[in-house]
């Protein structure tokens, strides 16, 4: 019990700072913070492979975005390597950015993300347990092509780690995050 609370007090989903919690007031109406994985098509079931980059289900996301214009939603898309290193991937999100219909943040697939340093594979695929330098290269890599293509990086970095179903105890990156 003990472990997996200090486990979640070095979380790096935690805030690094006093500045970075939004309060709510208390008695305000609830409110909808959506964020979207977009990255590339992934089959679950297939062992991961750098190989696995292909991004062609982004532009069926002008539908969806079409239902969010409707309540005035405005999405932050976690947006992976692949998504921001291909025009098929990055442009329709790049459109609804620049419509200020949607915000861009980063999410971290470390088996799609140069450099492949690593042994891909299912213990890798959770960033936290790369070196932290190998760490820092992919997020700077991916941060990197993501401002290149003129994206605005708004102040949110997901992990393939913190994704629904893929939280694992005891990771801990936030030297590479800083
Ligand atoms: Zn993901």
């Amino acid at each position: 019990m003990s472990s997996a609370r200090s486990a979640f007090s070095r979380s790096v989903m935690l805030p690094a700072s006093a500045g970075d919690i939004v309060h709510f007031p208390l008695h305000s109406s609830p409110k909808v913070i959506c964020i979207i994985d977009a990255e590339e098509e992934f089959d679950w079931s297939a062992p991961f492979a750098t190989s696995n980059n292909s991004v062609k289900t982004i532009a069926a996301q002008s539908a969806a975005q079409a239902i969010y214009r409707r309540f005035n939603l405005v999405p932050t898309y976690a947006v992976d390597y692949p998504v921001a290193s291909q025009e098929r991937g990055y442009q329709p999100l790049r459109e609804f950015a620049q419509a200020g219909h949607c915000e861009i943040g980063a999410q971290l697939h470390p088996w799609v993300t140069p450099p492949y340093d690593e042994i891909v594979g299912e213990e890798n695929s959770f960033a936290c347990n790369l070196p932290p330098e190998l760490q820092f290269k992919k997020i700077e890599a991916l941060t990197e092509i993501i401002r290149r293509i003129s994206m605005s990086l708004q102040n949110c970095f997901g992990q393939a780690d913190m994704e629904p179903g893929r939280i694992r105890r005891g990771c801990s990156n936030s030297s590479a995050m800083k």
